[in-house]
């Protein structure tokens, strides 16, 4: 089925007993048992719910993936599929990435023993490079929050497999319409669900998806034995939001794109990053990986008073954390999502007291650009 039919119907099935069209809130804790020994596939919601069953199935699909596993948010997510790595385990993974991330990595994971090396995954050669041994994991954001910059997934999937190491692709930014990076050579894909896939900023939620069975089984494992699972509520709630993913990409890329070009001819925007654009150092390779640019750019006001000025000043554009919602989103990465990544790093890789993020909705995009423009006579 086409992408779009299966974002409405996969995995989803008319409820059993009643027919209901819309998978109902299954808000229970446990299941009772007929006889000892003996269930109808649900013993106690933690390790299965049916309501999250339908979400797993439906987000897979979307993914062209076998299994999925759904977690209480995009950083348990990504927490439990680094669970299936042991002390003295490395991981090769991106230099600019999510902040909560890099985080995770560097003050939690490492305190287990794992080893971090960070390099610019752009270039398949220093990922070749970081290569060890023990390389497990492999873990790659393109684009990336908030540079924007493009990694070529399945380069990196070719040498990290000649290593024996999973390739793990975080594709929040993109949601599967955009990209899908096991079609591209990846083991495991990671989503924040909090972001493009429900779409509507009401729920906070991940997913791990994959396309084999061995892995699937480990994570769900540690799924039920850690337990940072997603509730029937929002299980639902994600469903509801995916049904119009495909409508929303669409409109997401369009409006992107017309920010975007109004970006690159607005003096007051220094630097524009956006893979769209023709002067993106990835350009060529975000035209063959993904089926559009999306709705996150990032730009260079030159300094943190222009900053305030520009982010004080928008009134449609909603200033806050987080993307991927119907509503204009924007941030300043420096103090916001990347806070927790060090000064150098942030410095080096121009997450600058000047640059703005913004999260393209899905508004008239004539209104959003006369904001934006508003804003900017501030500057
Ligand atoms: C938001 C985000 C996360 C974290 O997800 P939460 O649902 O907030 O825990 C991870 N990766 C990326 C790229 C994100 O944007």
């Amino acid at each position: 089925m086409g992408f779009s039919t299966d974002c409405i119907h996969a995995g989803q099935e008319p409820e059993p007993v009643t027919g209901a069209v819309t998978y109902p809130i299954f808000q229970t804790s446990t299941y009772v048992q007929p006889e000892l020994g003996k269930h109808k596939g649900f013993e106690y919601a933690r390790t299965k719910n049916p309501t999250r069953s339908v979400l797993e199935a439906n987000l897979a699909a979307l993914e062209r993936g076998k299994h999925a596993h759904c977690f209480a948010s995009g950083m348990s997510a990504t927490d439990t599929v680094f669970r299936m790595l042991k002390s003295g385990d490395h991981v090769v993974a991106g230099e600019n990435m999510y902040g909560g991330s890099f985080r995770l990595f560097n003050k939690v994971c490492e305190k287990f023993g794992l080893q971090f090396t960070y390099v610019d995954t752009a270039c398949v050669e220093k990922v070749r490079a970081a290569l060890r041994p023990n390389t497990k994991i492999v873990f790659l954001e393109t684009p990336t929050n908030p540079m924007m910059t493009v990694t070529d997934i399945a380069a990196c999937a070719e040498v990290a497999h000649k290593n024996d190491s999973l390739v793990v692709v975080d594709n929040t930014f993109c949601s599967p319409w955009l990209q899908q990076p096991l079609e591209l050579g990846a083991d495991i894909v990671v989503h924040s669900t909090t972001k493009f896939l429900n779409g509507h900023s009401d729920s906070v939620g991940g997913v791990v998806i994959t396309n084999d069975d061995a892995i699937a089984e480990q994570i769900g494992f540690l799924q039920n034995a850690v337990g940072a699972i997603l509730s029937p509520m929002d299980s639902w709630l994600i469903l509801r939001g995916v049904k119009t993913l495909a409508v929303r990409m669409k409109q997401h890329e369009e409006n992107g794109r017309a920010m975007a070009d109004y970006l690159s001819r607005q003096p007051k925007a220094l630097k524009v990053y956006y893979p769209g654009l023709p002067d993106h150092p990835q350009h060529e390779l975000a035209k063959r990986q993904m089926r559009g640019f999306g709705a996150m750019i990032s730009f260079e006001l030159g300094s943190l008073a222009n900053a305030k000025k520009f982010l004080d000043r928008v009134r449609l554009c909603s200033l806050g954390e987080s993307l991927g919602g119907v509503e204009t989103l924007i941030s300043h990465p420096e103090t916001m999502t990347h806070a927790s990544v060090p000064l150098d790093t942030r410095t080096r890789l121009g997450i600058t007291p000047g640059l703005v993020r913004i999260s393209v909705g899905i508004e008239d995009v004539e209104d959003l650009i006369a904001d934006v423009e508003q804003a900017f006579a501030a500057v």
